[in-house]
């Protein structure tokens, strides 16, 4: 386990999925959370796991990582309780299953609101308290959650691979632009293969209704098609690479991507 005893954290939908898998891991390597998500039961009953754990409370911010407003707020409230931050983990996201055809403009502008918007929100607001945390503790770090469908095409998904694409070329280019400003400030994406939550959406009957899949068993098993491990991700399995990046065990990782598929992607 990375040592992060000493970081103050910010994890974006840290409620459900990932982000709950992730926040209970980086509070058990010893961090100072803050925890934000729209959904604010999920938060309550994170933060009462997280003082199980760990005996820390964790800070806990009502959040749409897609208002410019409540991050300004959030930042405010991390400011005045916490002072700074070592590291934010921008995961927040959501993925719609639409055939492209029948995909309309507000769903596209929503993907990306949330997925795009809501990193580029989240990194400008959050960088005053990186710069500090960064110069409390030496380097801060932003990980900012892809997908291999930021890199490889799926089904009936096409605004969440535009919105994770963006978000890999998005994070070079602060990998590339904050250090030369001498700010001491890494940004690094990490690339979740298939899940298994998401075998069970992309066979959802919506998929099967327009004859790409005939049942969920088949849609599982067109997403397993090439990749070695035969079977999907389970949320326990991201958070550790996530932990290393926040750690200061990679301070010469900036603008890396890491791919955690079970080899998925590498298979032609
Ligand atoms: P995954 O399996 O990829 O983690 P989930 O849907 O299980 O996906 O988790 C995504 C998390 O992001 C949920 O807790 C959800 O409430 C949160 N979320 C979704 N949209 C927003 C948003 N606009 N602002 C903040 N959190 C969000």
């Amino acid at each position: 386990m990375s040592d992060l005893s000493g970081k103050n954290l910010l994890i974006t939908g840290a409620g459900n999925g990932l982000g709950h898998a992730m926040a209970l891991h980086l509070a058990g390597c010893g961090a100072q959370l803050v925890i934000a998500d729209i959904d604010e039961p999920a938060l309550a009953a994170l933060s009462e796991k997280i003082q199980a754990i760990s005996g820390n409370t964790p800070l806990s911010v009502v959040l749409d990582v897609s208002s410019e407003e409540q991050w300004q707020a959030a930042a405010s409230t991390i400011a005045q309780q916490l002072g700074y931050l070592t590291g934010l983990v921008n995961n927040a996201g959501i993925m719609l299953h639409v055939p492209f055809q029948e995909m309309t403009l507000e769903q596209f502008r929503q993907t990306l609101q949330v997925n795009v918007e809501g990193v580029f929100l989240g990194c400008q607001n959050c960088l005053p308290l990186l710069e500090l945390g960064a110069k409390e503790a030496g380097s801060s770090s932003i990980v900012n959650i892809s997908s291999i469908f930021g890199h490889v095409a799926g089904l009936m998904h096409s605004a969440y691979a535009a919105s994770k694409g963006a978000v890999n070329m998005f994070s070079k280019s602060l990998a590339n632009e904050l250090p030369r400003q001498g700010l001491n400030i890494r940004t690094n994406t990490v690339h979740p293969g298939v899940m298994s939550a998401g075998v069970s959406i992309a066979g959802t009957q919506a998929a099967i209704d327009r004859g790409v899949f005939s049942s969920a068993e088949e849609a599982g098993q067109v997403l397993m098609m090439g990749n070695p491990y035969g079977r999907p991700g389970q949320p326990e399995e991201i958070p550790g690479a996530i932990a290393f990046l926040l750690s200061d065990a990679s301070l010469l990782m900036n603008g890396a991507e890491i791919t955690l598929d079970g080899g998925h992607t590498a298979v032609y």
